[in-house]
């Protein structure tokens, strides 16, 4: 998506060859116009599926999420918690998610309610890295017994493995920028 990449271009900064901090329109400020073009391309990507509900993680996730279930028609959106409210009193789902920025591992939580089996699951993320998060987002489609169509990324660091190792589930992978090095604080795409 040439808007975006353009976006990345001019306001995002590298923290090392790792991490890219694009807090002035995704993950702290949000461009709302940028963030519903997002939506509708997700949308186009993931066309024809069957998707019936859109499933995201706490809290960056949910910008675009929310942009690609409007899009696709209003479907309901999920988002999974990282922390379990003491009202979450129905059963839940859980699988460890690895945190990329913290390094730290967590249960992230969905109730049962949200989805189950007969659901198509599009699961979207503001950024695959290792693939940790949209692995457990995975994972509980399975315990749910849900059909997960595929994953949605912003922004993909292709160089961190991710994608290659949710393709190798069988999971469609589409992302709306492809990074392949962020060395010397310069921002490369495929
Ligand atoms: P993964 O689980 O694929 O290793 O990493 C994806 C998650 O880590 C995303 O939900 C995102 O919040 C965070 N993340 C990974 N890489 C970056 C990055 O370069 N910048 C920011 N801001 N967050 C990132």
């Amino acid at each position: 998506m040439q808007e975006l990449k353009d976006r990345i271009l001019k306001d995002g900064r590298c923290l090392g060859t790792d991490i890219l901090k694009v807090d002035s329109f995704l993950n702290h400020q949000i461009d709302v116009g940028l963030t519903a073009r997002m939506g509708q391309e997700f949308a186009r990507l993931f066309s024809g599926l069957g998707i019936n509900k859109v499933l995201t993680i706490e809290t960056s996730g949910i910008p675009a999420a929310y942009a690609a279930a409007h899009a696709m028609g209003d479907l309901p959106l999920v988002f999974a918690k990282k922390t379990s409210p003491s009202t979450m009193v129905d059963g839940v789902y859980s699988a460890p998610v690895k945190s990329f920025t913290k390094g730290t591992v967590s249960n992230v939580i969905v109730s049962r309610r949200y989805i189950g089996p007969g659901d198509v699951v599009l699961l979207i993320d503001d950024f695959l890295a290792h693939g940790e998060a949209a692995g457990g987002l995975y994972e509980i489609c399975r315990q749910a017994g849900a059909q997960c169509a595929g994953l949605g990324a912003v922004i993909e660091k292709k160089y961190q493995g991710g994608a290659e190792k949710l393709r190798e589930k069988g999971l469609k992978v589409q992302s709306l920028a492809v990074i392949t090095s962020l060395k010397d604080g310069k921002i490369e795409f495929e």
